[in-house]
């Protein structure tokens, strides 16, 4: 998951925080995360992150977790079970993290790009659902290009390349045996949740709070 919208409302959110620890331990957290004091597998390991709301609003690194708890613009909600020891400080391992402002996240947050476009149609070439790797698979124009067909959320679509040859520069409604599975949609908020929770099955900590809006079955 692309975490640079939430980097940047971090840094932003550092100047408005009240419960800022004092310059010193800033420097001091900031100096061992560069040093790599904090490098072990342990800080790639994914963290959950809500809004003040205990909405779900974005998944994280560790290791950035820490960095915002450290910074005093988030909080940790739910732990790992894992301490991380450090030359001056010993400290829980994140699972879920609460950032302590509330922050106004747009509908639509997700950069127009080919691994966005993956991610939100699961990797699943959408004439054949056929699931392959990103590498495998090509984006298709609905409206092919060559037809006036723009590069936006509604008109591409994750695609193998054997559906991409045999539709060539035809339209749907020339083409018998080609459908589309869905309707391609912008990536919203509700589609990354979407995503969270998949990636967050393996993780309890994670359920109720992915959870909390819907009464949906887990897929
Ligand atoms: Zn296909």
């Amino acid at each position: 998951m692309q975490s640079g919208k939430m980097r940047k409302q971090g840094l932003n959110g550092k100047r408005h925080a009240g419960h800022l620890p004092g310059r010193a331990g800033r420097t001091l957290t900031e100096v061992e995360v560069r040093a790599g004091v904090f490098r072990q597998p342990v800080m790639q390991t994914p963290v959950l992150v809500l809004n003040a709301s205990y909405e779900p609003i974005n998944i994280c690194g560790a290791r950035r977790a820490l960095v915002l708890v450290l910074k005093g613009v988030a909080r940790t909600e739910e732990e790992q079970g894992q301490q991380l020891h450090a030359a001056r400080m010993n400290m829980a391992m994140p699972s879920v993290i609460r950032l302590l402002e509330y922050r106004r996240i747009p509908h639509q947050t997700r950069a127009l790009s080919r691994k966005n476009i993956l991610l939100r149609d699961r990797n699943c070439c959408q004439y054949c659902e056929v699931v392959l790797t990103a590498a495998e698979l090509t984006l298709d124009h609905v409206i092919p290009r060559s037809r006036g067909g723009l590069s936006t959320w509604e008109n591409l679509v994750a695609c193998c390349h054997d559906c991409n040859r045999r539709k060539g520069n035809q339209m749907l409604h020339e083409l018998t045996d080609m459908k589309l599975k869905r309707e391609p949609r912008p990536f919203t908020l509700h589609t990354s949740r979407h995503i969270m929770r998949m990636i967050g099955s393996a993780d309890a900590a994670w359920r109720k709070y992915l959870y909390f809006e819907h009464s949906e079955p887990a897929a």
